[in-house]
């Protein structure tokens, strides 16, 4: 158990003195001592750039603010930091400043999908509450860079309600994410509150908290935050460990807190270059959040936002990943690979191609060994033709009526009660000619 180890000890009293193993686990102490400058990350780590590099570095800040807790800095291995996936996620890189053709400020057009300030909904039946504009350390491959640095506010009571009256006013809103930047750096209070609003809206079955502060902020989960949280069950929580060395004796305390007071937990990774790109590296990781209670849930491909190319691999590295882990490791230990949809799209799950070959009676099938195998399909199979009138149906789902009765996209084209026989792209220039024939 390292908790406050002789290396953070000195990163301690090099910022007070004074300070003990009680500021350092204390989160508005790292909060408050949070490093911004670049002198204060030198005078803290030992580390020394050369003025030129320095300068460079000092253009990248003033773009995109450096913020770091004393804790995750802790963690970095000054002896070999140029290659050290904590100084990397961590540390401005002169390369953000590079900005590709196919960037965006907005890749996820987050801003365009929003009814009312704060409330992205993209999805059906859930929405994205961003909460708070507050992160305890500035990642450096975030999707929202475009916000960072803003000045950091809370949404007040008022700015609050509207996304809550959105979601009172949308019954189809049966899941609501709390993220942000992140909701744990919300006064206790304020989340409660919040929690508090959204739980007496009668449609919203579960309320998920995305957050870092596990991993940058572990002192964050205090027995204060556990108990207002075990009150608005049922929570949900995804935090965002990237490399296996992010598991450190203070995160997996923080996890083990959560995990005891019944809340799922699952974790969302990236996928960066020379940080986390590496199978082994992945399994390792995807490991040791299970043998701590947390369900690997997505492992996202790294977004086209402005200054993250330098972080970004090709998509074939994830399949690469995924081909590693599925079948080679427990089930429940492998994520989700998703390319969030430029423009808006959501996510979308990749994985390596496992169906090989199909005839009306067969499929034929390949394992993660190379087995290459058959399926039967059965032979008396009756399909049922769905009409979604639940009431004559056989099979016995008692939905009341007039529910989930919207089919799109491709479920639409697979349904039997909708005559849809395409989906066809707005301005699709065979279509427009066709109406010029006058046919
Ligand atoms: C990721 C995301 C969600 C949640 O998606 P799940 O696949 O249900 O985890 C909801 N809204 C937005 C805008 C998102 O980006």
């Amino acid at each position: 158990m390292e908790i406050f180890n002789k290396h953070q000890r000195e990163i301690a009293t090099k910022i007070d003195p004074t300070a003990k193993i009680t500021e350092w686990c204390n989160w508005k102490w790292h909060v408050q001592n949070s490093i911004k400058s670049i002198e204060q990350f030198e005078k803290l780590t030992g580390i020394l750039f050369a003025p030129e590099e320095r300068e460079e570095l000092e253009k990248t800040r003033t773009h995109f603010p450096l913020s770091i807790t004393p804790y995750y800095l802790s963690l970095i291995k000054t002896s070999n930091y140029r290659n050290d996936p904590v100084f990397k996620q961590s540390f401005l890189d002169p390369k953000e400043l590079l900005i590709s053709p196919n960037e965006m400020k907005d890749p996820l057009s987050e801003d365009h999908d929003s009814p009312v300030p704060g409330i992205t909904h993209r999805y059906p039946d859930r929405v994205l509450f961003l909460v708070s504009n507050v992160c305890a350390m500035y990642c450096r491959h975030c999707t929202r860079k475009r916000k960072v640095g803003d000045i950091d506010y809370i949404p007040d009571r008022t700015q609050i309600l509207k996304g809550i009256e959105y979601i009172k006013n949308t019954p189809q809103i049966r899941d609501v994410l709390l993220s942000g930047g992140d909701p744990f750096l919300l006064p206790d209070d304020y989340l409660d509150w919040i929690l508090t609003e959204l739980q007496t809206i009668p449609h919203v079955q579960v309320i998920r908290i995305g957050t870092r502060t596990p991993v940058v902020l572990p002192y964050r989960i205090t027995d204060n935050l556990v108990n207002i949280l075990k009150k608005h069950h049922p929570i949900w929580i995804n935090t965002h460990f990237n490399h296996p060395r992010e598991l450190t004796a203070s995160a997996r305390k923080a996890l083990a807190k959560l995990a005891d007071a019944g809340i799922p937990l699952g974790n969302q990774s990236v996928l960066l270059a020379d940080v986390n790109d590496c199978p082994r590296i992945m399994k390792e990781l995807v490991q040791r959040l299970v043998a701590n209670r947390v369900r690997p849930y997505y492992l996202y491909q790294c977004d086209l936002s402005e200054g993250l190319s330098h972080f970004r691999t090709p998509v074939g590295k994830g399949i690469e990943i995924m081909e590693s882990l599925i079948g080679h490791t427990s089930g429940f230990a492998v994520p989700t690979y998703v390319i969030d949809a430029p423009g808006g799209g959501g996510k979308i799950p990749v994985m390596p191609n496992y169906i090989i070959s199909w005839s009306v009676n067969k499929v034929i099938l390949r394992n993660y060994e190379g087995v290459i195998t058959t399926y039967q399909e059965p032979e008396n199979y009756s399909n049922t033709i769905c009409k979604r009138n639940c009431k004559e149906c056989s099979l016995e789902l008692d939905i009341s009526s007039g529910e989930d009765i919207n089919v799109i996209g491709v479920e639409k084209l697979l349904s039997d009660s909708d005559e849809t026989i395409s989906l066809i792209p707005n301005n699709n220039e065979r279509i427009e000619r066709r109406e010029n024939y006058g046919n």
